[in-house]
Order: structure tokens, then sequence, then C-alpha cells
């Protein structure tokens, strides 16, 4: 009953104070307000009128409430809502820098492969020239080694063969 009593008097309250019916006021200026809505107000998303010339050089004070009042739950889950898409708004910005960098590092780790790869491949080319050289210079030693050989076996030959005739 009390409940009941408090929403009519809300409700009678808020005919009383809504010009939604009333024709479009004119501010101090004269001038056809344009319909505006509060958002840093008690009632965040309540519409009213306004003078056309806010936030500029014209100084005047014309308000007059569009919406009627809501009821104070309403306000609260719609500043909640406002708090929670500031939040999330946020941290969209934070995720769009974090990923802006996650970028330019991924860039520098590109570049650096990169670079990395063609410093392999001249490093790999210069290795298999030097694997060539290492392979003709082993086979030179080795037919050096034969021709030592067959030079000692010759001159040691000799040798035996002159100590024979000697005897
Ligand atoms: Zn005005």
């Amino acid at each position: 009953m009390q409940g009941h009593g408090s929403i009519s008097r809300e409700g009678s309250s808020s005919i009383s104070s809504s010009s939604v019916d009333a024709p479009t006021p004119r501010c101090h200026c004269g001038v056809t307000s344009p319909i505006r809505t509060a958002w840093r107000s008690n009632y965040p998303g309540r519409r009213f009128y306004g003078c056309s010339g806010y936030g500029t050089s014209r100084k005047c004070s014309f308000f007059q409430w569009y919406d009627p009042e809501p009821p104070a739950h309403y306000s609260d889950v719609i500043r909640r809502l406002l708090e929670t898409n500031e939040c999330i708004r946020s941290e969209n910005t934070e995720l769009k820098k974090t990923r802006q960098e996650l970028l330019d590092e991924l860039r520098h780790l590109q570049q650096s492969v990169h670079e990395t790869r063609a410093e392999l491949e001249v490093a790999i080319a210069a290795s298999m020239d030097m694997e060539d050289n290492m392979v003709a210079s082993v086979a030179t030693t080795r037919r050096r080694g034969v021709v030592i050989i067959v030079l000692i076996s010759v001159i040691v030959f000799v040798d035996l063969i002159a100590l024979a005739l000697c005897f």
C-alpha cells in the first residue's frame, strides 16, 4: 500500500515536471531550444531543453526537463551501465595499445629472422668453399705422400742393390 502510494506520488510528480506535451520552449535568447541528453546529472540519459548556443560564448542558462523524472533505480542502473561501459572502453584502448606493441615486436622479429637467414646463407656458402679447398688440399697432400714413399722405396732399393754389389 505504501509502495503503491510512493509510486503514484512519483508518477504524478513526473507528470507535473514533464514537458513532453508542451510546445517546444524558447530560451532566454528567444530561439527554439533543442532537446539534449544529460549524462553527467543525477539522471543520466534524461533529456532536457537547453539553449542552442550552449558551450559557445552565449551565456544563456535556460534549462527545462523534457523527460519526466525517472525512478531512482533506473538512474542507478544507467549509472552502473555507464561505468561498466567506461571500463570496457578503457580496457579496449589498453588492448589496442598492447596489440600494436605486439605487432611492432613481430615486425622486428621478422626483420631479425630475415637478416639472420641472409647471414647464415653467406656463412654456409663460405664454409662450403672452405670444405672444397680442404678436400683438394688433402688430395694434394696424399699424392705428395705417395711420391715421397715411392722415392724412399727407390732409394732404399738402390742402396740395397749397391750393398749387394759390394759383396
Ligand atoms: Zn539561449
